[in-house]
């Protein structure tokens, strides 16, 4: 067999025929929450073998933007792998109102996958992200995804042989890229540990389990998140101490950043909320690697790795402030270890390196506000006590069934009972809510088909789905800020050009390096990856393939 190869191979040469090199791994690099412009504004503190040569010896794109309206986590990651919109892939935001069960669903919940336990007495972290605070169970699944993803189509081609795998330092982000027919590992703020569901495995494997066995994250115990240069050679040295920035209960606003010890309830957090989680993710993808034989042999693999810290150290300290840069300037680090590690073991020529975000970040109010442009907080009580009051002016009391953004859920049942039309009554909520400060637009969806103009009223149609998304789609002003209050001080999740901007790099086999500034989309990815492995587009993929990357 192996001469056979060698012999092909050299008839190829012979033949001067421009042979590609054959892909063994497909490498999806999702960095939750980067932003594109960030990779240029802390070039200078980058090494030379991360964020810079992927530039240097990448398909850059420089102007990819999102076109759905609520760029939210599992929005964006399952539009990279699916190369659809949230109208087809179902997954409208983070949480959505579950209109049977009369609660919030947390995405990719499912509570026949529970997940399974990593030691015997496991104690509960306290929950600091908004999102999973609204989980109703502990089962994780990729069930509610509604349509294939380019690790699916990997799968159905190579009759089930290619091994697929996602990992992340959050759930959403590993199970989405893992699709339905691969295998997702996560990291528990619980424990320290990764994590997976009884959807995937009915017991750790080995490797799993051994690497788990190590508690590497409580290694950090008593230590601090520290800068890794001297603080003079970054950036935004001064931007360390502002009033806005949140303090994780005695992890300071400020240079460095102590972890605490293991029983703090907020340590895996906090260890999350730095460079570490990253760093242990890496060192969680190595063992996944060498003991799953990930690009051994002549079947293309699939290994999607999901950043967290990014977005992690942007919701407590803001994108413009030292512990972004810093952040970003170490994960450049473990990106260089990770492409070291892969050219070692597999060869970056024989491997497809994609690197993209799931979304922006929007500075904060209050820092915009300083600069000059005046932005402030929304707070979503006011929202739905003013939308009742407009309820009330056509006979329905509390026509709000449930409001959690960007999404307002009317009371059907209250509106069908009053005998009023429910497009009257949602248009006239719209009118009223966009007259409020801070707020852009509010979308009534019934109207959706009908409101053909508006850009950002496409952005919201690309985010509809009719079943999951409720009845008034609310957008901010720019920078203004609508969330729950809470310890989270930034936020992504609009249609603004800062939460749409993304990177985009394909490298590896044999591509040209070039810069490319049209504008594409995150749709375009997964065809474009499906393309290069000769393989028809993920079933409801609305993207097509980024043209330069087959020159
Ligand atoms: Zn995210």
């Amino acid at each position: 067999m192996v001469l056979l190869a060698l012999f092909l191979a050299g008839n190829f040469n012979d033949a001067n025929a421009q042979s590609k090199p054959e892909v063994r791994l497909v490498l999806q690099i999702t960095i939750d929450g980067l932003r594109a412009d960030l990779i240029d504004r802390y070039e200078n503190g980058f090494g030379e073998g991360g964020f810079r040569y992927l530039l240097k010896k990448g398909a850059v794109y420089t102007n990819a933007h999102y076109q759905h309206a609520n760029t939210e986590t599992i929005v964006g990651h399952t539009t990279l792998a699916t190369g659809t919109f949230p109208s087809q892939h179902g997954m409208v935001g983070n949480v959505w109102f579950d209109r049977e069960a009369g609660e919030l669903a947390y995405n990719i919940e499912d509570p026949d996958s529970p997940i399974i336990a990593t030691r015997k007495n496991e104690t509960k972290g306290e929950q600091v992200d908004p999102a999973q605070k609204k989980s109703r169970t502990q089962g994780r699944s990729p069930a509610v995804i509604l349509v294939p993803t380019v690790g699916d189509g990997l799968a159905a081609y190579y009759g089930g042989r290619s091994k697929i795998f996602g990992v992340s330092g959050k759930d959403r982000s590993a199970v989405s890229m893992a699709g339905h027919a691969g295998k997702a590992f996560w990291y528990s703020t619980n424990t320290g540990d990764f994590v997976t569901s009884t959807y995937y495995y009915d017991a750790y494997p080995d490797w799993a389990a051994q690497w788990n066995s190590r508690r590497q994250a409580e290694g950090y115990a008593g230590k601090s998140w520290t800068l890794l240069n001297d603080a003079s050679t970054y950036l935004l040295a001064a931007q360390d101490n502002r009033s806005y920035e949140v303090d994780l209960k005695g992890y300071g606003r400020v240079f460095p950043h102590p972890f605490g010890q293991v029983d703090d309830k907020l340590f895996c957090t906090r260890i999350l909320v730095s460079p570490v989680g990253d760093q242990l993710l890496l060192d969680f993808s190595k063992a996944l690697m060498t003991h799953e034989q990930l690009g051994q042999d002549e079947i293309p693999d699939y290994l999607s790795i999901s950043f967290s810290g990014v977005d992690a150290v942007n919701h407590f300290f803001g994108p413009s402030s030292l512990e972004n840069e810093d952040v970003i300037v170490q994960l450049d680090r473990t990106l260089a270890d990770l492409l070291a590690f892969i050219d070692k073991t597999i060869g970056l020529k024989h491997t497809l390196v994609v690197l993209s975000a799931d979304h922006g970040m929007a500075d904060m109010p209050e820092y915009m506000t300083e600069l000059g442009y005046q932005a402030g907080r929304l707070d979503p009580n006011d929202i739905v006590a003013k939308a009742n009051i407009i309820g009330k002016k056509f006979g329905v009391g509390e026509i709000v069934r449930f409001f959690y953004r960007p999404y307002l859920y009317l009371d059907d049942e209250k509106i069908a009972a009053a005998k009023i039309d429910p497009t009257k009554v949602e248009q006239a909520l719209a009118d009223a809510l966009t007259d409020d400060d801070g707020i852009a637009l509010a979308v009534a969806t019934s109207r959706l088909s009908s409101q053909q103009t508006n850009p950002l009223v496409a952005w919201v149609r690309n985010n509809h789905h009719v079943t999951r998304s409720g009845d008034i789609y609310i957008i901010q002003d720019p920078y203004w800020f609508l969330f729950d209050k809470g310890p989270v001080a930034a936020m992504h999740g609009s249609p603004w050009r800062y939460d749409t901007h993304v990177p985009i790099i394909f490298m590896g086999l044999g591509m040209k390096p070039q810069t490319v500034d049209r504008r594409v989309h995150p749709v375009d990815v997964a065809p474009t990856i499906a393309a290069l492995l000769g393989m028809t587009p993920p079933g409801s993929a609305q993207g097509s393939p980024l043209e330069e990357v087959f020159k």
